[in-house]
Formats: C-alpha cells, sequence, structure tokens
C-alpha cells in the first residue's frame, strides 16, 4: 500500500498505476475518523473529495496529469473562503455562515488539480498560541495527546503531523504557522508579506497576515509557494514579483552568512535544552564552513509589546464587522437600543481572548492614548524594519529559535495571557518587518516533542530561503 513522503513520490506513484486519487482520498478519510480525538478537522469533505478524486483519475487517464498538485490531498484552517461551505473562524460568532466565493488561494489550488479535503480547528479569529481558544474544543498533539498542538494553525499543523492531509495552509500573523509547526515537528513556512493573497482570508492583523504552508519536507512546500503566490486584482498589497519557483539544484556547495541574534538566544526565558540545541547547531553550521555571527539585537523586549498593540488595534478595526446585523451570530436576548443590540451578539458570540483583544485595541487606538501606544508601536516597527535591512546587508539569513520552550501541557497556560504571549518572542519579528520565516523540525527534547529552529530571509527571497533550510534539513539527517 502507498504510503505519502512527497509530492513528488506520490505523483510518480500515481502515474506508474501503484495508487489513485481515489484511494488515497479514503486513505485520508479513514484516517482523520480514526483520528477523531486530535480534533484536527471540524468538518471532512468527504463526498466532495471523492467526486473530485475520481474526475482527476478519469482526466488522468485520458490526459495526464492535471496540474502541479494533481491529487495533492490539502486542508484549509478555518479562515480561508471555499465557496460553498462554512467557514467559522472557530467563532461562534461565524456559526453557520457559508463562504459566498473562493479565497484566491483556493482558486489557484483547484486550477493546479488539488483536493480540498476538510476545514481545520484553530484558535477563534487565529488569536491564540495552543489552539485552546476555539469554540471547537482544542485541539490535542499527536506526538503527546496532553500537550498542546501550539496556535493558532493548530488543527492544521497535526492534521500533516498525524497523516491526515498531505499539506494544509494556515495562516500566520506572528507565528501561526511556525510556532505550531514547531511543536508538531514538521515544515511551516510564512512567507513575505504581500507574497500571497489574502482575498478570503478571514481579517485578522491585516498588516501581519500571511497566508502559509504546512508540509513534511521543504520541497512540498516550494510546489505549494508556486502555486499559491502571485499577483491577484482583489489584494492590492500583493506584489506583482513572478511566483517563486525553486528547483533546489542551484548554489548546492554554497556557503552561507548567517546571522542570529545575541539577545535571542541569552533570553532568560529561552529553555536550556534548545538553547544548548541551537547552540549546538551553531557550531555544526560553522564546521561545515558557514560564517554564522552574532548580531546585536537591543530591541527584542519590545517586539512582543509592539505586536500586541498594533495587532489589537488592527482586530478592533477589522472584527467591528461582526455585529449580527447581516450575517453572525444574533442573540435572542430583549434590547433596549442599537448598542445593546450589538453588545449583545458580540458578547455571545466572541470567547474570552477576542474579546480581550477587541478591548485592548480600542484602548490603544482611543483619542487619548493614541499616540503614547499606537504611534510608538509605529515607530519601533520603523526601526525594526530598517534594523532588519542593515542585517541582511551584510548576511544571507537570520537563524533563532522558532519558540522559547517545547509544545507545553494543556491548560498550562491558559490562564496567563502574559506567558502565553511571549511563546511568540521569536515568531513576531518577521510578521512585523514582513520578511519570510520557515521553522524547521532539526531537534528533539528530553520531554519526547520535537522542536525546531527557524530560518528567515529577507523579503521576496523564498527561494534562497527554501534552498538554505533544504541544506539544514539534510544535515541533520532529515531530507
Ligand atoms: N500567537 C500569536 C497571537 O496570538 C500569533 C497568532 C497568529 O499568527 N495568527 O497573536
Amino acid at each position: 500500500m502507498f504510503r505519502f513522503s512527497s509530492i513528488k513520490d506520490y505523483h510518480n506513484a500515481l502515474l506508474n498505476g501503484q495508487t489513485t486519487c481515489v484511494e488515497t482520498v479514503h486513505y485520508y478519510v479513514s484516517q482523520i475518523k480514526t483520528a477523531a480525538h486530535l480534533n484536527a478537522y471540524i468538518e471532512v469533505f468527504e463526498q466532495d473529495a471523492i467526486a473530485r478524486a475520481t474526475e482527476l483519475d478519469n482526466a488522468r487517464k485520458q490526459n495526464g496529469m492535471q496540474g502541479k498538485l494533481h491529487g495533492v490531498v490539502v486542508g484549509l484552517k478555518d479562515v480561508i473562503c471555499y465557496k460553498g461551505k462554512t467557514l467559522t473562524a472557530s467563532s461562534k460568532i461565524l456559526a453557520g455562515f457559508t463562504s459566498l466565493f473562493n479565497a484566491t488561494v483556493v482558486d489557484k489550488l483547484l486550477a493546479e488539480g488539488a483536493i480540498i479535503i476538510g476545514r481545520q480547528n484553530c484558535d477563534e479569529f487565529a488569536m491564540g498560541s495552543s489552539n485552546e481558544n476555539s469554540a471547537y474544543g482544542p485541539v490535542l498533539n499527536h506526538a503527546d495527546n496532553t500537550r498542546v498542538p501550539g496556535g493558532s494553525s493548530g488543527g492544521s499543523a497535526v492534521a500533516v503531523q498525524a497523516d491526515l492531509c498531505m499539506i494544509s495552509l494556515g495562516s500566520d500573523t506572528g507565528g501561526s504557522v511556525r510556532q505550531p509547526a514547531d511543536f508538531c515537528g514538521i515544515v511551516g513556512l510564512k512567507p513575505t508579506y504581500g507574497r500571497i493573497s489574502r482575498y478570503g482570508l478571514i481579517a485578522y492583523a491585516s498588516s501581519f497576515d500571511q497566508i502559509g504552508i504546512f508540509a513534511t519536507n521543504t520541497e512540498d512546500v516550494a510546489i505549494a509557494l508556486e502555486v499559491i503566490s502571485g499577483a491577484d486584482e482583489f489584494d492590492s498589497t500583493v506584489s506583482n514579483q513572478p511566483a517563486p519557483v525553486c528547483d533546489f539544484t542551484e548554489e548546492t556547495g554554497k556557503k552561507y552568512k548567517l546571522a542570529y541574534f545575541k539577545e535571542a538566544l541569552e533570553h532568560p526565558g529561552l529553555d536550556p535544552e534548545i538553547k544548548a540545541a541551537t547552540e549546538a547547531f551553531i557550531k555544526t553550521l560553522t564546521a561545515a564552513g558557514h560564517d554564522v555571527q552574532a548580531v546585536d539585537f537591543e530591541l527584542l523586549d519590545y517586539i512582543i509589546p509592539t505586536y500586541y498593540i498594533l495587532t489589537t488595534a488592527e482586530a478592533s478595526s477589522n472584527l467591528s464587522r461582526y455585529d449580527g446585523v447581516k450575517y453572525g451570530h444574533r442573540s435572542s436576548k430583549p434590547y433596549e437600543d442599537l448598542a445593546d443590540f450589538y453588545k449583545n451578539n458580540r458578547s455571545e458570540g466572541f470567547g474570552d481572548e477576542v474579546k480581550r483583544r477587541i478591548m485592548l485595541g480600542t484602548f490603544v487606538l482611543s483619542a487619548g492614548y493614541y499616540d503614547a501606544y499606537y504611534t510608538k508601536a509605529q515607530r519601533v516597527r520603523n526601526m525594526l524594519r530598517r534594523k532588519t535591512q542593515v542585517v541582511f546587508n551584510q548576511f544571507d539569513a537570520i537563524i533563532s529559535p522558532t519558540v522559547p520552550s517545547p509544545a507545553f501541557k494543556i491548560s498550562e497556560k491558559s490562564n496567563d495571557p502574559i506567558e502565553m504571549y511571549l511563546a511568540d518572542i521569536y515568531t513576531v519579528f518577521a510578521n512585523l518587518v514582513g520578511i519570510p520565516g520557515i521553522s524547521l523540525p532539526l531537534f528533539k527534547h528530553s520531554t519526547g516533542m520535537p522542536f525546531g529552529m527557524q530560518v528567515m530571509t529577507s523579503e521576496m527571497n523564498e527561494v534562497p530561503l527554501l534552498r538554505l533550510s533544504k541544506r539544514l534539513m539534510q544535515m541533520a539527517g532529515l531530507e
């Protein structure tokens, strides 16, 4: 029986008759049912997926492969519109809402022959680091069911980790692809801001949000990235540059100049084993002839506050549309006036974390505090951008741990939002400055959990990022 390891192998297996798309879909549907306790999927599109697989098998027999993702089984985080399907951002406030159109990424996936298998659980409105903020309940880490999978794209990460699909699409505003990839031992890429259209992605913080990719290996990430990137008339923030095509053949012997932030490795919140593993890997890189240098990054302590001021500000504005008038949850409580009516709908529809962020965001945007918080945070963001530019003038990439701790226990941090926010310390940087970042599952912790290393390159440099990533995966014996 065929077992998935990469898109390339799968395509060979389809071409030599070892498997079919229909057989593959049946396999994943049964896998998802067996792993129902993980709670990775909110909904499985079983009939649609089988029908599409049948069409693809027939088309292949007559006309050959139907695209770069022919028969590839893909899961979608519950924040990406798929026409005719329910879409809720794992929130009660959107219960029963149906997508009226496809997100651009969905059109692009389908145009290259992908099969969309289902809708994946996540933190409500993509706010969280543990997938405990979902109206559908938590997702469990497949490597240890007492631990969280990370968030907010926890369901999408676990689906790839537990072989419940081949690749998943999530969204990453401050780490929601890289952090769960780290906790689940898989590869997770957040592309450059503006690389992929956000049309049809439910907005959390629009100047940070980017759709990202989960896969088991770097080549599959590269194929998916090529398919879903590129200009879109529905999203003016998308770059006009052509989609990145990564063939992995060039620069195989290249020696890299790599930076790491000194303060990142000296941070008191960093788990000692993660620190040791990262330092040991730096030594291995140096021994292999790469030039790895420590760079000062005195702004580290400011990045979490800056991120949470700016993203909550944007969220408070983005989420104001959920008022229960045109769609979404409407309270049955009696009301006195319009404000009362909105209050009832929103109080019942949103979960605690979302409410906390709407209030924080409203506060930092309020007339009396705007300059003290929002304007100041924008300044820090600009400083970070300038500082980053200087680093990339000298280095090919920046490396760091992805997360300061391995996957923690369910409910361990759920009562302490500040502690939870610290889980994002290494990932929010890439979103603040708009650069691509990837988490590679290079390490294993004594708790038995996997953990990763993050690699970042300058804007629009996903191809060099993926080439370097493959080298690092090879050094760790993983590809
Ligand atoms: N954990 C971060 C947050 O809660 C990141 C979320 C995300 O990237 N969507 O905001």
